[in-house]
């Protein structure tokens, strides 16, 4: 089995779902360049029956980057599966993902229909998709809340009809990571080479990307995510968290993606410049704080060797050096490097005179002092040694 993780993101569909999140069609485009720089392997777009920018969005994608994988969400009849390949007709790479509740609760509730309608739905909206695609993706929704021996029914028979992917959502966040592992894991077996099993995980206990971790271990080789892990309710896998767990711990996790992590932390601030919020400061890879060391004994040992206290290189992720916060904790040992780094070379009662000021200063913020503010520190010690000399 192949150990290519491919990745995709859903940050223009299930994200953009998500309150505060909506996106217009020239604010996709522009999102959609940056997740073509980073190299997800599928784009999905929009759900082009649930609108007019959808279906412009997915359209407008597979025009201006023809070389990617784009996908359009459809629901498993007649009207949405059309309106689907409509909207990818100019794609060169198109995918239609279809796909129906197959959970006994969904069933019973919402869909109000059998398990055999449900079957034959699904096979119905997959036989339908190919007649104008090659690449269909079905997805039982609330995967994980099914009678797994129904859900390998319904994956065997998508299969049989046309699908090349079957993905197994996690649509309420309800699994946990050792039983979806087992349920992935039964997928893979039964569906063999005959098609890629993928996953996609809610993060409504806080277990989306370590539920995609066991998938990926388990035999999945797609995983829907997004950037921030944005989506609906407490949002989906995060699309930097799962390509960084797989790149820094090759040794626990052998797997591989495509993604060019240099490109993560500039996809984070423009998905947040965009929509109307970013990521929590301590949120992992990309939140403000990821990569600042502030306690001294930390930033000491860092100073000292890096591999102390940091597990990624920020320049990996590509995380400009000046976004490293120095705070009231720092010591003079980091405020020193970070003067040498801005150009400055102090002596000894510059260092301590500037030090002064800077906790003076750092004592009464929360948010700690950022390249820009040192410098007018900087600038504001030399021109009063200047004031003393004249
Ligand atoms: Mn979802």
């Amino acid at each position: 089995m192949s150990d290519r993780v491919y990745i995709f993101d859903t940050t223009l569909r299930d994200g953009e779902q998500s309150p505060g999140c909506s996106m217009t069609v020239p604010e996709k485009l522009r999102m959609a360049r940056k997740l073509a720089d980073l190299g997800v392997d599928i784009l999905e777009a929009g759900f082009p029956i649930a609108s007019e920018g959808d279906f412009e969005a997915v359209d407008a994608v597979s025009r201006e980057f023809p070389w990617l994988h784009v996908a359009a969400l459809a629901r498993a009849c007649t009207l949405d599966v059309e309106r689907a390949a409509e909207s990818l007709r100019r794609a060169k790479r198109p995918r239609i993902h279809t796909f129906i509740a197959t959970s006994d609760i969904h069933l019973k509730f919402k869909l109000k229909k059998s398990r055999q309608q449900v079957l034959d739905e699904a096979v119905a909206a997959v036989e339908l998709a190919r007649q104008h695609v090659d690449d269909v993706e079905f997805s039982a929704e609330d995967g994980s809340r099914t009678d797994p021996d129904y859900l390998e029914q319904v994956a065997k028979a998508v299969v049989a009809a046309g699908a090349r992917t079957v993905n197994i959502p996690d649509t309420v966040g309800y699994s946990v990571p050792e039983e979806y592992g087992v349920l992935i894991g039964r997928m893979v077996r039964a569906l063999g080479d005959c098609a890629t099993v993928s996953v996609h995980c809610h993060d409504d206990m806080g277990l989306a990307v370590p539920n995609s971790i066991a998938a990926v271990k388990a035999g999945a080789r797609q995983v829907e995510c997004t950037i921030n892990g944005i989506g609906e309710r407490a949002g989906n896998t995060s699309l930097e968290e799962i390509v960084m767990i797989l790149k820094t711990r090759p040794d626990a996790y052998p797997f591989h993606t495509g993604i060019q992590t240099e490109h993560l932390y500039s996809a984070s601030e423009m998905l947040s410049s965009i929509i109307t919020f970013g990521p929590q400061p301590n949120k992992a890879i990309v939140g403000r704080n990821a990569f600042a060391h502030e306690a001294g004994i930390h930033q000491d040992g860092y100073l000292k060797e890096k591999s102390t206290y940091e597990i990624i290189d920020p320049r990996s992720v590509g995380v400009p050096e000046g976004k490293l916060v120095l705070g009231k904790h720092s010591g003079r040992h980091a405020l020193l490097k970070r003067c040498q780094e801005l150009g400055f070379h102090l002596d000894r009662q510059e260092l301590d005179e500037l030090y002064h000021r800077f906790v003076a200063v750092a004592d009464h913020r929360k948010k700690g002092l950022m390249d820009e503010e040192i410098l007018a520190l900087i600038h504001e010690g030399q021109s009063a040694q200047h004031a003393v000399a004249d």
